[in-house]
């Protein structure tokens, strides 16, 4: 959703408070694609502090599906998440700026880009799926989680492995 915000920028001391919705069902790291399963509206002021500039708060709570680091197994990750920005009304348009606000596209507040970047910003470095999670066999491919598989986890040293190789021709 894109909030134009033309009318606060001109009027000082005006403020106002909306709840907008987060239009997206899923967020990409670039690399990955992951659902969003739960999200509140974003509560959402915001604020003329100066003439011509804006103070961007909101608040909401999402729910990411991120799979275990481990087993992969999916994990219902909760954020918070907490935005706070400012904006100058001279700094629109110019390309510099711009890049640092990737929320807005002219005049206009774009909800689903300043959210998606807040996302970014709290994805956990290491998601598991419990702190013991004991991830799967490199050699069947068993959750390790549900029992031993029996498996020799031992890994070879490469350079043995090459001996071994010699040995076995
Ligand atoms: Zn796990
Ligand atoms: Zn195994």
């Amino acid at each position: 959703m894109l909030y134009n915000l033309t009318d606060i920028f001109s009027k000082e001391d005006k403020a106002i408070t909306i709840d907008v919705p987060y239009e997206q069902d899923t967020i990409s790291n670039g690399h990955e694609t992951y659902a969003i399963l739960e999200k509140t509206d974003l509560h959402l002021t915001l604020t003329n502090v100066a003439k011509g500039e804006v103070q961007i708060e909101g608040e909401c709570r999402i729910v990411c599906e991120i799979p275990c680091a481990r087993c992969l197994k999916s994990v219902n990750v909760p954020m918070e998440l907490s935005v706070k920005e400012y904006v100058k009304e001279c700094e629109i348009g110019n390309p510099e700026a711009t890049e640092e606000m990737p929320y807005m596209d002219g005049y206009q507040l774009d909800i689903d880009a300043l959210l998606g970047n807040e996302i970014m910003i709290n994805w956990p470095m290491k998601v598991l799926c419990k702190e013991d999670c004991k991830g799967i066999c490199k050699v069947c491919g068993k959750d390790l989680n549900e029992g031993d598989c029996g498996c020799d986890s031992f890994v070879p040293d490469p350079r043995m492995a090459v001996l071994k190789d010699i040995f076995n021709t």
